[in-house]
């Protein structure tokens, strides 16, 4: 994960690090290398012009501080403003009500389905709720079937209704049955399409209105870069998401996406996905991935 632009960065580092003190000159020469090496990595471009700006300003304010070298120092800045640029801090799911109810969204082959599995593992086994999954993705009838088998995987129950191709009324039924049995947590796996079209948006946000979600979590592929932001754009501008799910983040992906993210959306990471398996679902901690980057 995001190995390259480690390397870049490490390589960017030492032009300061064989200098006595910061200076103006040098400063800008490793923030030109560090700019480079975010858009390499597919950052946004006025999100890594924004940040580098910001690095240096901090740096060349904190020239007078002599106890630690110009590495060490830049270090410390890069890491506290990468912390801020994927959101400073963590930021929790809000479950407190009964039944919590939790919209997934997002293109297909984003790993909605998957993450919905994910996610009623976690909250079962972590957090101690009750969670129903419910199969509304009625275009795809495989999508049923292996939300049934993750579902099993993870001994939590899935509300299907092969009856019915209506996804507004499967998601309402699923609130409903969670109501009847229990379950105080609903998660709504629900259709996605190959790029994004008036009628995913619509049907998505007609599901949003009939539901009333209190988290609604925007999924997307980590590896496909530049356009998981765009995507992430178009798809808050409509739903008004609570927080984004980055998946396959242990593929060799740049890194643009997770670095990008909170800064153009305005939306906080909330989970991360790191393989196919049922566990492999982390919270978001923005200072450990700003130290993970950071090497
Ligand atoms: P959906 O169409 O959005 O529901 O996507 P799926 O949940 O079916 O996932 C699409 C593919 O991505 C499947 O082969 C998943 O096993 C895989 N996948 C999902 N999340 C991850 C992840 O975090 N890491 C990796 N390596 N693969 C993932």
């Amino acid at each position: 994960m995001f190995q390259n632009l480690q390397d870049k960065l490490d390589r960017a580092f030492k032009v300061l690090k064989g200098q006595g003190n910061i200076t103006e000159i040098n400063v800008a020469e490793t923030m030109k290398e560090i700019r480079k090496a975010l858009l390499d990595a597919d950052v946004n471009y006025k999100t890594a012009k924004t940040f580098t700006d910001e690095v240096k300003q901090k740096a060349l304010g904190q020239n007078v501080l002599t106890s630690i070298s110009p590495g060490q120092l830049l270090t410390k800045i890069m890491n506290d403003e990468l912390t801020d640029l994927m959101g400073g801090t963590v930021n929790d799911l809000d479950i407190s009500q009964n039944p919590t109810v939790i919209l997934i969204a997002g293109l297909n082959g984003a790993g909605k389905t998957t993450f919905s599995g994910k996610l009623a593992n976690y909250l079962r086994d972590k957090k101690g709720k009750k969670p129903l999954l419910v199969a509304g993705d009625v275009y795809r009838p495989a999508a049923v079937d292996q939300l049934q088998v993750l579902g099993e995987q993870v001994s939590v129950p899935v509300y299907v209704n092969r009856e019915s191709n209506d996804p507004i009324a499967i998601a309402k039924e699923g609130v409903a049955e969670a109501k009847r049995n229990g379950n105080n947590i609903v998660i709504i796996d629900t259709a996605g399409r190959l790029a994004i079209d008036e009628a995913l948006m619509t049907e998505i946000t007609a599901v949003k209105e009939a539901t009333q979600p209190h988290e609604i979590l925007f999924v997307v592929d980590a590896m496909t870069g530049q356009d998981a932001v765009n995507t992430a754009k178009t798809f808050n501008d409509r739903l008004d998401f609570t927080g984004v799910v980055l998946t396959k983040l242990d593929g060799d992906t740049r890194g643009g996406a997770a670095l990008s993210i909170k800064s153009v959306v305005n939306k906080p990471i909330k989970f991360i996905g790191t393989g196919e398996k049922m566990e492999a679902l982390d919270v978001f901690h923005p200072d450990r991935m700003a130290s993970r980057i950071l090497g």
